[in-house]
């Protein structure tokens, strides 16, 4: 007999769908999308739909795994729990008792979303504070620049799309990375509205918009100052919502007044008249908004950028309003009770921010970082410079890398720790993408020895005498950690049975003007730095995308693509001289790759293209090329600072990261 499991996917994705999971005798059989998920209506994506072919890969490691000699060279061997807990708190057992608590680094992503994932931070911090990873690999920024002007970052309710007569669809590809907005878009239109595509590349997305403009890359400042500069020359401003309810026009305008309409046209690669016509219709269409990507969030300057863009919305007026805004992302987060991570508790603090992991790493003294554990990440992979990251573990004494799979960053790991996906688990979703809550429920019980990170860290506190503070089963915990929720209506329980919205989160922030800022008001941006990075050497800017075949380094190595391949546009093409399909050496100032090169005529000036996520131990890592620098707000990863430049090479050398090939061998 078909049982009928609901749960959520918990994959780190915008859309946090409901899942129904079939399960025959022991084995989920098939997912299928939750009719009643408000946003997500009924259907998933092709990742999941080929979930369990992950869940039972003969590539999944199934049992605790350790190296058979100290060091990361010599081959896993099986080893039990038990000895592999054991070994890992008797390792944290002597740091702490002659390094110090900081001389061991915890570093947790979100591979997971699963909500009691959080608790990772409270052993952590009960444990007396370690040396942990501050800031963003992906939305520091936006959140930064969006709490200066807003105070706080709120993306409009998914469902309030509908009401707009244009959308803005800025730097966000919803075809490839955010699908359940595909629908809502398409009704904008059929019920007369228009959708305007702008972004560097011609995505896949500009075949359900009415118009595509295409900036430069990394040129969104300028473009978005270029259109408030012509609403304001044209008068085509909301003077009352700028006089009531904001701060900082005059410096605002004073910055506007730095540029010339026909240098920001030059800097963005867009005629006049079609910045005019944009501009007009955005001001004068009411509501109009602004969907914000992860296109304009890979900057030194992204703050900056998502605060021009906020100060377009503002002039307008198109803030507070039903069918306005501009929305990245959610914080929902931000609703859980924090107390659960027990960060009073902490004697010892010290942080490495996440795009200097490498270089953080060592310089860390004082006591030096010897050992780190990782679980819901895979920072060799996804961290910029991923060579020197990859250095950087090389030196440790001691890496724990709690994962499912044997990852690029498990290569410089001692002690593997085999971990539950979504579908064996039972915790609580509260999406980044709207504000829909979903229940994770257990489908199938945990293959092979597989076990969630709870437990684990339940079983290392065990050991290291603090146990009871971290006892509880998942859901005593989910009532702990969203208690303000219960206290607004929403028990656990009922969670657990279907997808309810969050009480507590508007569909129209600050439709009562009230700001969380330091004024009360929405706060203009006074300065901005435009221009993009510029290297003689690296002529190119790099851009890192998401693929929609797999979720950044989530993929089989058996699916994974035998040629790590780059898209170039033809002007590129040209200068360097290439052919589509020729093998070429991609070079930044920290790394190289060989690729396959495709032309592809959608690819704006400028720039190359490469997905995230491809294994560097199979020759790909687009990181392996990003630089580490990060932005002025927010400590972000600015993966788009990178530059690179294109060599020619012999067509019979085959594509690959020279240097983690031979470093590997
Ligand atoms: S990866 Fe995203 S779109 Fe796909 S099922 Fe999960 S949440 Fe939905």
């Amino acid at each position: 007999m078909v049982e009928k499991i609901y749960t959520s996917c918990t994959l780190d994705c915008p859309d946090g769908c409901g899942v129904i999971a079939h399960v025959e005798s022991g084995r989920v059989i098939k997912l299928e999308g939750h009719p009643d998920h408000e946003f997500t209506k009924g259907y998933l994506c092709a990742k999941t739909y080929r979930f369990p072919r992950r869940v039972y890969s003969a590539e999944r490691q199934l049992h605790p795994l350790r190296r058979s000699d100290s060091t990361t060279n010599s081959p896993w061997i099986r080893i039990s729990w038990d000895e592999a807990l054991d070994l890992v708190a008797q390792k944290i057992r002597t740091l702490k008792e002659t390094l110090g608590p900081l001389s061991m680094m915890h570093y947790q992503r979100t591979g997971s979303w699963g909500v009691t994932k959080k608790l990772g931070h409270r052993f952590w911090n009960l444990l007396g504070g370690v040396t942990t990873a501050s800031g963003s690999l992906c939305s520091g920024a936006a959140r930064a620049g969006q709490k200066l002007d807003f105070g706080v970052r709120l993306g409009h309710d998914p469902s309030d799309t509908l009401n707009s007569k244009l959308v803005l669809l800025w730097g966000r590809n919803p075809l490839a990375t955010n699908l359940h907005l595909v629908p809502l878009l398409k009704s904008v239109r059929e019920k007369g509205g228009r959708v305007v595509l702008v972004d560097p590349v011609k995505s896949e997305s500009a075949t359900i918009c009415d118009q595509h403009i295409q900036p430069r890359v990394a040129t969104d400042a300028a473009f978005a100052l270029a259109l408030a500069k012509i609403i304001l020359s044209e008068g085509l401003e909301d003077k009352g919502f700028i006089e009531k309810h904001t701060y900082g026009f005059s410096e605002f305008r004073s910055l506007l007044e730095k540029h010339s309409l026909q240098d920001l046209s030059i800097l963005c690669g867009v005629a006049v008249s079609d910045m005019q016509s944009i501009a007009r219709e955005y001001a004068t269409t009411r509501p109009s908004s602004i969907l914000l990507g992860w296109g304009l969030n890979k900057y030194k300057s992204s703050a900056e950028i998502f605060r021009c863009v906020d100060a377009l919305a503002a002039i307008c007026g198109q803030i507070g309003i039903t069918g306005g805004g501009v929305t990245h992302g959610f914080d929902t987060q931000r609703l859980f009770d924090k107390r659960i991570e027990a960060a009073g508790r902490a004697e010892f603090h010290r942080a490495i921010p996440e795009p200097l992991l490498g270089r953080g790493l060592m310089a860390a003294n004082d006591p030096p970082v010897r050992m780190m554990f990782v679980n819901g990440g895979n920072p060799v992979n996804q961290s910029p410079n991923s060579n020197l990251v990859a250095d950087a573990l090389r030196r440790l004494e001691f890496v724990v890398v709690v994962d499912s799979f044997l990852t690029d960053t498990t290569d410089y790991a001692h002690v593997f720790l085999p971990t539950t996906t979504f579908l064996e688990e039972e915790d609580a979703l509260v999406s980044w993408g709207h504000n829909i809550l979903g229940g994770v429920n257990p489908a199938i019980e945990p293959v092979g020895e597989c076990r969630s990170d709870l437990w684990i860290f339940q079983q290392l506190a065990d050991r290291l005498g603090f146990g009871a503070e971290m006892a509880g089963s998942p859901r005593e915990w989910l009532k702990r950690i969203l208690s303000p929720m219960e206290e607004r209506g929403v028990s656990v329980d009922v969670l657990l049975e279907g997808p309810i919205r969050c009480p507590v989160a508007p569909l129209v922030p600050f439709a009562d003007k009230k700001f969380p800022t330091r004024s009360g008001q929405f706060e203009f941006i006074e300065d901005v730095e435009i221009a993009p990075r510029v290297d003689p050497a690296f002529p190119l800017t790099f851009v890192t995308n998401f693929s929609k075949k797999w979720l950044l380094s989530q993929m089989l190595e058996t699916e994974h693509p035998k040629t790590a391949s780059v898209r170039i546009g033809p002007d590129v093409a040209q200068e360097a001289g290439i052919e589509n399909g020729q093998i070429a050496r991609l070079r930044s100032s920290v790394g190289e790759l060989k690729v396959e090169v495709l032309v592809d005529p959608r690819v704006g000036p400028g720039m190359v293209i490469m997905p995230v996520g491809t294994w560097m131990k199979r020759g790909g890592g687009a990181n392996v090329l990003t630089e580490d620098i990060m932005s002025n707000f927010g400590e972000m990863a600015a993966y788009g600072e990178t530059r690179v430049r294109l060599e020619m090479i012999e067509p019979a050398i085959e594509a690959g990261n020279t240097r983690s090939q031979s470093s590997a061998s």
